[in-house]
Parts: structure tokens; C-alpha cells; sequence
């Protein structure tokens, strides 16, 4: 078994196999039944470029004989840094094919990121673009190199390619399995209880945290995902986010689209107009998004120009919906909508088409499986009364039971039975359908994107100027929350937000999505009794100053 990684007690597994939820069989052997079965159909689309199930099927065991041969195993930790391009799909289950467990990073990360990430997991590659708006991942790759040791390898996608580093498009060209048979790759099947894919959290820690999915897992929520969402071979997938999200790769995203034989449509950017373009030109019929960019599709002036006529449905999910955004979703994008509470932990809940207005305004959904456990408890583990509020805690067959390598956090954020404390607090409503209230955790949902406060808040602690720093969410409109740092400085020097931005992005070399959009100097912090930053009081203060403002 892999070292840090905390599996399903036995009990749990026998029951778990038992009902039919986990087959036993590897993502990768999930993904050669589908291009067996869906050959000559289109699997994959972007950028104009057309890929057939079978030149999909080619091209992942193409690379997977390559990155045997370059001396990758089952269980070696890959980064995975690629945007939405094909190359992310031929990597992804090439990967899974021989066991390779790929770290689902962002190309946005930068060295805070991807640095931690190569020495928490000793991962042994990491894979890159050659270009990527006006960051250079090679150089990034390169210095991460020299710090650790394990990591061996940089294989990029793209036309420029450092000596040194390995080229994806040289791989593809180069037909190994005329050397090395395909049968050859066997050898190295994966077991499908040990982790397939490491999603990562946002978390709510210093440092991200490391979501060991299994292959029995991760096949079992994009298959169920996709039969609750209506996939089929017929459907036609548009993905405008990064596909690396657990929500766009998997809920039920590229793989369950890939499972089912439709066609997904890698979107290179979630702009507006490229996006409709997209729609209009693939018959487009679903696309997951978080609320952020539904609102801003729905209110864009481009809207007429194009026809989205073949959009069955929208998933919205990675943040609060609000009713009256999801009151407009049929009138003006004319499709259905599924709302979806997912976290890449593991369980998922949806609304379902044909639901109650009710249902479909007011809540995120009902979870996935019968064995899906839900306990709603108040803050002393109490179960509150059906219906009050309380935070959610998970237990089943998708659901983890560890950070990986984390066994002091893991006590925290598990119950001893195995819950998963989510962190969200929700009410149950009507059955097993849940309403998200609000969050306990210490997070920033910036539109979607999940950033741990307390990570920020290391980096920010790390200026000279600063003596103390809290960062907290701030509504927004379109984002719905965006990131504010309130900062004491030492003698009460100045400091602009300007200031601040370039130090966190040139020396601490942290991701752009987790800079502060607002900075609030302060003389003093208000505090809690037990003598910690009343944070609960700094996001009410800058709700109502955001509010006053836009008044
Ligand atoms: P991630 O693992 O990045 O998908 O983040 C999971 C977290 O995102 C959940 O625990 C929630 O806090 C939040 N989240 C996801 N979907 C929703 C939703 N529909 N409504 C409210 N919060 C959501």
C-alpha cells in the first residue's frame, strides 16, 4: 500500500464491494473498455482538432509504454500542470493506465505551490505547457528541480521544449509500442484500492492538503454523476474551467463523458464570447460552471449573437448558487440546470431535472448513494434537530478517509468513526436534500476557487512591514467572494495593496487567484475571548463597507 495514504476500513470496503458500488477494475482499464467500445466516435475536441476514442486509446498507451521506459511505476507521484488542451487527456489516462498518480495542480500555481507539492509527495515528475500566457513553467520546473531531488523529470506539451526536458509531441511521434507491445503495460495494473488520482484542497491549513482518490472511487462518482446528469453517448460536453478541478474531471466531467462515449469540448478560456463560440459551433448540450460565470454569461451583452440552442443543461456548483441567479438560468440560456455541492473529498450532491422549483431554487441536492452517510451536528459534535443548522459531516463509497501523509490534521478533520467534517454548514431539507448556509472553515470561495486563509496569511506575515495580518473573505457580486487583508503594520508604516501584491507574487511566488483583491490597513485587531483575531468581525465590517460603497 502506499505510505500516507489511509484506506477504507475492511469492513467498509467488503460492504462497499458487496452492494456493486466499486467493480474492482483501474481507471485505466474503465477507459479501455470505452475505446474499445466507442472506436471511430469523437472522444475529444479542442482548438479545432478532432480525436477519435481510438486515436485517444493510441496516443495515452503510446505515452504510458514512453513513460514506463523513462522509469515512472504505480504509485509514482506525477504533478499535472497542463491547461485544457488534448494533451491534458492523453497524459491524464496515460497516467492511469500504469498507476502513475497524477497531482491535479492548476497551471496558475507557481513555485509556492508546486515546490511543496514535489517535496510532500517526492513526486518524480511533473508536467508542463511550453507556453502558457507569460509564465515560463520550464524555468519554474527547472529551479523546483534543484531543490528536489526526487523529482526527475519534466515532460512538456507544446513546440518549445528546453533541452533537458522531454516533449510530449516527440513522444507522441515516436512509436514505441512497435518496440515495446502494448500487452507489455500489464505489468504495471495498478490495485484499484490504492489512489489513482491526488486531488488537491484548498484547505483550510497553512499548506494545501493532498486528497488520495482511489481507481474504485473515482470510477464509481463520474459513472453515477453522469447517469444523475443525463449523459450519454450523445452528449457533448463543454468544459470552460480548468479540467484539472475535481468538479470538471470528474463530476461527472471529461472522465464520465469519456465512460459514457460522448464528446467532450476542451474551452482553452472561460471568456464569454469563446465560450458561446464553442456552444454554438460543437452543439455544445452541457457544461459545468460555478455560479461566477453563469451570472456572467447570463449577463452578457453577446449573449444574442450566438445560438445555444443545443445547451440541455448547465451543473452549477464550486460555490452558492443564489434563487434569483438560478431563477433566470431557463429564461434566458433556455437549458436546465443541476445544482451540485461537490467537494473533492468525495461526496457529491445533486439537484436532479424534473425536481420541484422548490428543490431546484433552494437547495444543492440530495447525495449520490443510499450508503451516502449524513450527520448535521453543532459544535459539539451534537446532532442538531432535522431541518436546524449545523455542519455537515460525510461517510461512503466516494467519500476519503484521510488527507494524504497528514495523520495529525487527519484527527481533526475526520471524526474517529471516519466522518468527514465538511466545514459547510447546512440544513437538511425534504429528505436527504441539503441547503448550503454558510462555512465554519477559515476558506475564501473565490468564485469557486478554494483558498485557505491561513496559507495567505504565512506569505503576507513574511512582508518587514508587517506585524500582523488577517485575510477574509469579501462579498462580490459576479466572484461571489473575493479576498481582503486587513494588516497591522510595525510602527505603522504605509503600505499599499500594490506593495503587497508584488511581494506575494515575486517573492513568495504564489499563485495569482490567491492574492489580496483589497487591503485595509489597521491600528488594532478586534479580538475574541480566547484572545485570537475576531475574523467573524472583520468579514462583517468589510461586507458593509463593500455594501456601503456600491450603495
Ligand atoms: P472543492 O473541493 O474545491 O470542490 O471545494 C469544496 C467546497 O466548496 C465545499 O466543501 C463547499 O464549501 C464549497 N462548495 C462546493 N459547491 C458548493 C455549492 N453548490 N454551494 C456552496 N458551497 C459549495
Amino acid at each position: 500500500m502506499l505510505e500516507g495514504f489511509v484506506p477504507f476500513p475492511e469492513e467498509f470496503q467488503k460492504k462497499y464491494k458487496e452492494k456493486g458500488y466499486w467493480l474492482g477494475k483501474t481507471l485505466g482499464e474503465e477507459f479501455d473498455e470505452a475505446v474499445a467500445k466507442f472506436g471511430d466516435r469523437v472522444a475529444l475536441t479542442c482548438n479545432g482538432e478532432y480525436v477519435t476514442y481510438r486515436e485517444l486509446g493510441e496516443r495515452a498507451t503510446r505515452l504510458a509504454l514512453h513513460f514506463i521506459e523513462r522509469g515512472l511505476r504505480p504509485y509514482d507521484r506525477m504533478i499535472m500542470q497542463l491547461p485544457n488542451e488534448l494533451e491534458f487527456a492523453y497524459v491524464y489516462f496515460a497516467a492511469v493506465k500504469i498507476g502513475v498518480i497524477p497531482i491535479m495542480a492548476l497551471p496558475v500555481h507557481r513555485d509556492a505551490e508546486i515546490g511543496f507539492f514535489a517535496q510532500f509527495t517526492k513526486a518524480k515528475a511533473h508536467v508542463i505547457p511550453s507556453t502558457f500566457k507569460d509564465f515560463s513553467h520550464q524555468v519554474m520546473s527547472r529551479d523546483i528541480r534543484k531543490k528536489t531531488s526526487t523529482l526527475e523529470l519534466t515532460f512538456v506539451s507544446g513546440q518549445k521544449v528546453d533541452g533537458n526536458f522531454i516533449s510530449i509531441s516527440a513522444l507522441l511521434a515516436d512509436k514505441i509500442e512497435t518496440r515495446t507491445p502494448a500487452e507489455s503495460l500489464k505489468k504495471y495494473r495498478p490495485d484499484p484500492m490504492e489512489p489513482g488520482v491526488f486531488q488537491l484542497s484548498g484547505g483550510t491549513t497553512g499548506v494545501p492538503k493532498i486528497i488520495p482518490r482511489t481507481h474504485n472511487d473515482y470510477a464509481l462518482m463520474c459513472k453515477r454523476a453522469g447517469e444523475i446528469v443525463r449523459i450519454t453517448k450523445d452528449s457533448v460536453m463543454g468544459i470552460p474551467i480548468p479540467v484539472n478541478h475535481n468538479f470538471a474531471l470528474c463530476s461527472p466531467g471529461l472522465q464520465g463523458v469519456i465512460y459514457c462515449g460522448g464528446k467532450v469540448v476542451l474551452i482553452p478560456t472561460p471568456r464569454t464570447d469563446v465560450v458561446f463560440e464553442a456552444v454554438q459551433k460543437e452543439r455544445i448540450t452541457i457544461m459545468p460552471t460555478p455560479p461566477a460565470l453563469l451570472i456572467r454569461w447570463m449577463e452578457a451583452p453577446e449573449l444574442t449573437k450566438f445560438d445555444l440552442s443545443s445547451l440541455e443543461a448547465v451543473l452549477a456548483g464550486g460555490a452558492r448558487l443564489n434563487a434569483e441567479a438560478a431563477k433566470k438560468i431557463t429564461p434566458i440560456l433556455g437549458c436546465d440546470y443541476h445544482q451540485n455541492l461537490g467537494m473533492s473529498e468525495g461526496m457529491l450532491f445533486w439537484t436532479e431535472r424534473g425536481d420541484s422549483e422548490e428543490l431546484l431554487l433552494n437547495t444543492q441536492g440530495a447525495p449520490m448513494f443510499e450508503d451516502d452517510e449524513l450527520r448535521v451536528v453543532d459544535e459539539r459534535e451534537k446532532e442538531v434537530p432535522y431541518g436546524e443548522s449545523g455542519e455537515l459531516l460525510v461517510r461512503g463509497p466516494t467519500t476519503i478517509r484521510g488527507y494524504y501523509n497528514s495523520p495529525e490534521y487527519n484527527r481533526k478533520a475526520f471524526t474517529a468513526d471516519g466522518f468527514y467534517r465538511t466545514g459547510d454548514v447546512i440544513k437538511m431539507y425534504k429528505g436527504r436534500y441539503i441547503s448550503v448556509e454558510g462555512r465554519i472553515k477559515d476558506t475564501i470561495n473565490r468564485g469557486g476557487e478554494k483558498i485557505s486563509a491561513e496559507e495567505v496569511e504565512n506569505h503576507i506575515l513574511a512582508h518587514a512591514k508587517v506585524e500582523n495580518c488577517a485575510y477574509v473573505a469579501m462579498p462580490d457580486r459576479i466572484l461571489g467572494e473575493k479576498g481582503c487583508a486587513f494588516v497591522l503594520t510595525k510602527g505603522g508604516q504605509g503600505l499599499t495593496l500594490d506593495e503587497l501584491c508584488r511581494f506575494l507574487k515575486e517573492e513568495r511566488n504564489i499563485a495569482v487567484i490567491k492574492l489580496p483583491e483589497r487591503l485595509e490597513l489597521v491600528d488594532a485587531f478586534p479580538m475574541t475571548e480566547v484572545g485570537k483575531i475576531d475574523k467573524k468581525a472583520l468579514r462583517q465590517l468589510i461586507s458593509e463597507k463593500v455594501e456601503k460603497e456600491g450603495r
